[in-house]
């Protein structure tokens, strides 16, 4: 319910815990997948890159916007998304244009690049925002996996303009059913 204080509180707390500036609760994060891929700007015909090791609500997220997710291969130290295997698929298929980068095969924009952090081992951040830095890619970071995790130091979940935390029955913390939006 978003009725009472504690929503509030909860906000508050997810916030300075995870190192954001603001933490949003949602339902749970496959809402709030979608939402973040919304403030990512991804629409109708775009792409997101993300990892096939991960939970369907990755994909579903994508797919709710009629967007496609493009599959990349994951590192196997981290079990998350590859930053070489991003970069090598960018340099066989991206083009950078004055308004993002499009794959040159499919000639849809590709919008934004969703990494997880498999089993709460986050994945190269530095390495991988340095390409989707140099390709004008929006990086989210499904971050359902991991709270309490940290990356040189730094909590998962606060490298990406946005980044989704889960709180469903199955997670590290629960609230029964929930997520959060953080940014
Ligand atoms: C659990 C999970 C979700 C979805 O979380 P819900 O709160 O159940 O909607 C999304 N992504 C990953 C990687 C997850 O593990």
């Amino acid at each position: 319910s978003s009725a009472g204080k504690f929503v509030d509180v909860f906000e508050k707390k997810i916030a300075s815990y995870t190192g954001a500036k603001y933490a949003i609760a949602t339902s749970n994060a496959t809402s709030a997948l979608h939402i973040s891929l919304i403030l990512g700007n991804v629409s109708d015909e775009n792409e997101v890159i993300t990892q096939p090791l991960t939970f369907v609500a990755t994909c579903n997220a994508i797919s709710y916007l009629g967007a496609h997710p493009t599959f990349v291969d994951v590192d196997l130290d981290t079990m998350g998304l590859s930053p070489n295997a991003v970069s090598n698929f960018l340099e066989e298929y991206g083009e950078l244009r004055e308004d993002g980068c499009y794959n040159k095969k499919t000639g849809r924009k590709i919008v934004a690049c969703m990494p997880m952090h498999t089993f709460g081992f986050p994945v190269h951040l530095d390495e991988l925002l340095i390409v989707c830095n140099r390709w004008k890619i929006t990086l989210v970071e499904d971050a359902a996996e991991s709270i309490g995790s940290e990356y040189k130091g730094k909590p998962t979940g606060s490298f990406g303009k946005v980044a989704v935390f889960s709180f469903n029955g199955n997670k590290i913390v629960t609230s029964g059913g929930g997520g959060a939006i953080t940014t």
